[in-house]
């Protein structure tokens, strides 16, 4: 996407939510029509969810190369992004659990859409149903853990077929970016949808609790950016000093270009070029480890995301005044991490998978209007702790033993 794109989303989704909210306060209830703009525009994203889980899952298992190769370091990499993530995810669940920023006593969204609250959901469900008997219907119903699983299997099988694959992985990478493509064009209408929503919103609000919906979306605001915070400035430098034996502050200081860049952008992907030249040029990162470790987190290792995934998913099932439960937590804490590795370097692509943390425990797809509002804004403070963290992770694998012959 063009910065002049980028500019044009970015200003219309501003002007939607500023007239999206003048007008809905001002006309209250004759503004209902609009929310059939929201809903056209929520409906474009989970339509494109599916595919778009498929295509990024499967090319991201092929870019890893033959599985069979990767031996120790792959394993080292994968385990240091799956940690990371899955602690920040926790920073998300245990801040969002004790701020509550969507617990505003009496003001529960209609008590009626309360009604789509999940039943009990027991951990073995979970495990059966990431093994359905037809793929097909669990696509159909937009069962996104089974398709995750067989993407990664799929992927994986296709990686050890050699010359045999490659037509599979031209297929997918080439797939892939069509629907990359598809979500930009989605995206372009983001000013109008968002406009939809807010409108559609405060007119069923009847106008009157705007004041209270921006507390409530500022408390949200806030409590991901605590997240973002601690992950960032505690949990990632002690990492780097325990395992990577680097300077966290001079680290980070040659990695701030990226960082800026990241922030500006948005996109893990388009910072990607700046985060090897500060590993490699700046970090004196070995370039066997940031050649493996950078791309490859680029598109899967998101620990701002991750993080945000799941503070969303709870704050909207707060919102709607609909008590989780423990396992439903913990479904979250999983669906909040492969949400993180399904979504792409893009702009708002966590936007996309966040579908699938809300579809796990059956919350209601429409919350992610709620939150649609600040999504450009905080997308730039994510992003930028999702790039801080591979660039940790260049480091932490550099100092792997295996490092020097596993990639040679
Ligand atoms: N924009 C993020 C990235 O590129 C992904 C997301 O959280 O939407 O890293």
């Amino acid at each position: 996407m063009s910065a002049a794109t980028n500019r044009y989303i970015i200003i219309g989704i501003i002007v939607g939510i500023i007239v999206g909210s003048i007008l809905g306060w001002y006309f209250g209830e004759g503004m209902m029509w609009a929310s059939f703009l929201g809903t056209l525009f929520l409906n474009a994203l989970r339509m494109i969810v599916i595919p778009l889980i498929v295509t990024s899952m499967i090319t991201g298992v092929i870019s890893l190369g033959d599985v069979r190769k990767l031996g120790r370091t792959g394993i080292k990499t994968i385990l240091y992004y799956v940690a990371t993530t899955g602690i920040s995810v926790t920073i998300g669940i245990i801040l969002v659990n004790v701020i509550q920023p969507g617990v505003i006593s009496g003001s529960e969204i209609a008590a009626q859409e309360a009604m789509t609250r999940p039943g009990e959901y027991s951990f073995l469900d979970v495990i059966l149903g990431m093994v359905p008997p037809n793929i097909v219907k669990a696509m159909s119903e937009t069962k996104v853990l089974p398709l995750i699983l067989v993407s990664l299997v799929f992927g994986g099988i296709v990686t050890t077929m050699g010359e045999r694959g490659k037509p599979l992985k031209e297929l997918f990478e080439a797939g892939n970016e069509v629907i990359m493509k598809f979500v930009h064009i989605i995206m372009l209408f983001a000013p109008i949808g968002v406009f939809g929503l807010i409108a559609g919103k405060l007119a069923a609000a009847g106008g009157a609790d705007f004041g209270l919906e921006l507390l409530k979306l500022g408390k949200y605001f806030i409590t991901v950016i605590i997240g973002l915070s601690i992950h960032a400035v505690i949990v990632l430098p002690l990492i780097l000093v325990w395992f990577g034996r680097r300077r966290p502050l001079k680290y980070a200081a040659n990695v701030m270009q990226a960082i800026i860049t990241a922030w500006s952008t948005a996109s893990s992907s388009a910072t990607l070029p700046v985060t090897m030249e500060c590993a490699e040029e700046k970090n004196r990162i070995s370039h066997k480890a940031a050649s493996f470790v950078l791309p490859l987190g680029a598109t899967i290792n998101m620990d701002g995301t991750g993080l945000y995934e799941a503070v969303a998913a709870i704050f909207i099932a707060q919102l709607y005044g609909i008590d989780l439960t423990i396992s439903q937590q913990i479904v979250i804490f999983f669906t909040a991490n492969l949400a993180a590795i399904g979504a792409a370097g893009i702009p708002e692509a966590g936007l996309v998978t966040m579908v699938m943390v809300l579809e796990s425990v059956g919350l209601p797809i429409e919350g992610i209007g709620m939150i649609l509002a600040i999504d450009w804004f905080l997308d730039r403070f994510r992003t930028a702790v999702n790039v801080w963290g591979d660039s940790v992770g260049a480091a932490v694998i550099a100092e792997t033993k295996e490092i020097r012959t596993a990639l040679s």
